[in-house]
């Protein structure tokens, strides 16, 4: 026999079994962001190199090591498979002047690429859904943005699951500052630091606070903080969004430690992080960026987004038992005999023109494997016809859960079928 080919590790397939969990969770993003005046954007998966390297930053972790980076040999050109959304959105958004004077709520969902150590809640395809709202200088769009994703949770029954943390990074100049005076922290105790720390020491100190690291924790505690160097502008801006939430009732705890790691956050950030997914904890994160999209060549406009790991928020569903136990149908129509195939397929068509889910039988089988089928399919409801029921131009109606069945004049069916499944 030949050898099977396998997947590429650490990219999933996702099997009928599963992809109807994936369409439900989905569809409660559609529906949340259609709700909340959200447009889909949808950008190519490979984007030039440089685009990335620029926006995310040359010193982070995804940069550094986690791109897929290839060679395009019919040019020559440096291609990488994207590893968020946030660069491609705004590449977009810049190349077709989407911000002539205007601004705007832009979201998209779909695999994205990093070459990480495949384990649960991290893999190298996984799939993000992001919003950026673009052309807003907040903090009333900051509130928006985390008040929706505050209802996400609530629509799919996880609020009591994931906790907000916020922090803000303040300005560019602010920023500097307290990275000077952190660095000078960091440069006295270089002897506690761990290999990471060390090498991020002069480039990227920030992230050295966001270890993972248990034993670096005093030693992060202790570090100067960010709010500490925070102007009037960057206060207020913060104090704003805060008093939002507050008045929105929804809870936060303030993390100074909270960094993201990605360069090109500036002033509000948070995560949504649950402790029922072990170390893989962040279900989303975003924040602002109000200097990338100049940095990429646009006209200066504020910015602030999220993404969501698609895969953390169903393992999060499903470890709350959240999810559908089968795509459900409504129907599934059983026949046998003479001149059914055509009977039974004009009665599908006529309930499925009346808003009702059929699965119709195809193939041989006795009424008997056909029955046990409907069964196995979920159907709330089989609709039967035999050649008593062709013959007299009827049907029968058999709710599976329960109740008489009936047999009726094929007019009747859509509604009695409608009756069965409200009960
Ligand atoms: P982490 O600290 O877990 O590596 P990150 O800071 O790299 O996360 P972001 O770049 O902010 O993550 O991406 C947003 C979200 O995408 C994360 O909060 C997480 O839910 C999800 N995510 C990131 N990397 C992966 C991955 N390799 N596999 C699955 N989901 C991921
Ligand atoms: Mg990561």
């Amino acid at each position: 026999m030949t050898q099977k080919i396998q997947a590429v590790r650490g990219m999933n397939d996702v099997l009928p079994s599963e992809s109807f969990r994936w369409e439900y969770f989905e569809g409660v993003l559609r529906a949340l962001l259609a709700d909340y005046g959200y447009h889909n954007i949808r950008t190519p998966i490979v984007e030039s190199t440089p685009l990335f390297v620029r926006s995310i930053g040359e010193v982070t972790d995804i940069v550094e090591k986690e791109m897929y980076t290839f060679t395009d040999s019919l040019n020559g050109d440096s291609l990488t498979l994207r590893p968020e959304g946030t660069a491609g959105t705004l590449r977009a958004v810049v190349e077709h002047n989407l911000l002539y004077n205007t601004t705007q709520r832009l979201w998209y969902m779909g695999p994205m690429f990093r070459h990480e150590r495949p384990q649960k809640g991290r893999y190298r395809q996984f799939h993000q859904m992001g919003v950026e709202a673009l052309g807003f200088a907040g903090p009333d769009i900051d509130a928006e943005i985390v008040a929706m994703t505050a209802d996400l949770w609530r629509r799919l029954g996880i609020d009591q699951s994931v906790a907000l943390e916020i922090n803000t990074l303040g300005n560019s100049n602010e920023r500097a500052a307290h990275r000077e005076a952190l660095i000078r922290y960091l440069e006295q105790h270089a002897e506690c630091l761990d290999e990471d720390g060390k090498r991020r020491l002069y480039t990227n100190p920030l992230r050295v606070l966001d270890t993972k690291n248990p034993a670096l924790q005093a030693l992060c505690n202790a570090a100067p903080r960010l709010i500490d160097y925070l102007g009037e502008a960057s206060r207020a801006h913060y104090e704003g969004w805060k008093a939002l939430l507050d008045g929105l009732g929804i809870a936060y705890t303030e993390n100074p430690r909270l960094v993201r790691g990605l360069d090109y956050y500036n002033q509000s950030v948070f995560e949504w992080v649950t402790t029922d997914l072990g170390a893989q904890g962040t279900v989303c994160a975003g924040g602002r960026y109000d200097g990338l999209i100049e940095q990429l060549g646009g006209k200066p406009a504020p910015g602030i987004g999220f993404g969501m790991g698609l895969e953390r928020v169903l393992l999060l569903l499903e470890a709350k038992g959240r999810l559908p136990e089968t795509q459900g149908t409504d129907v599934y129509l059983v026949h046998q005999g003479e001149g059914s195939v055509l009977y039974s397929m004009r009665l599908a068509q006529a309930l499925r023109t009346a808003g009702i889910r059929v699965v119709m039988h195809c193939g041989e089988g006795s009424f008997k494997s056909q029955m046990r089928k409907a069964d196995a399919s979920g159907a709330a409801v089989a609709v039967i016809v035999g050649e008593d029921e062709i013959r007299t131009g009827t049907a029968v109606v058999k709710p599976l859960r329960g109740g008489d069945q009936e047999q009726m004049d094929l007019v009747r069916v859509p509604e009695a079928v409608q009756r069965a499944l409200a009960d």
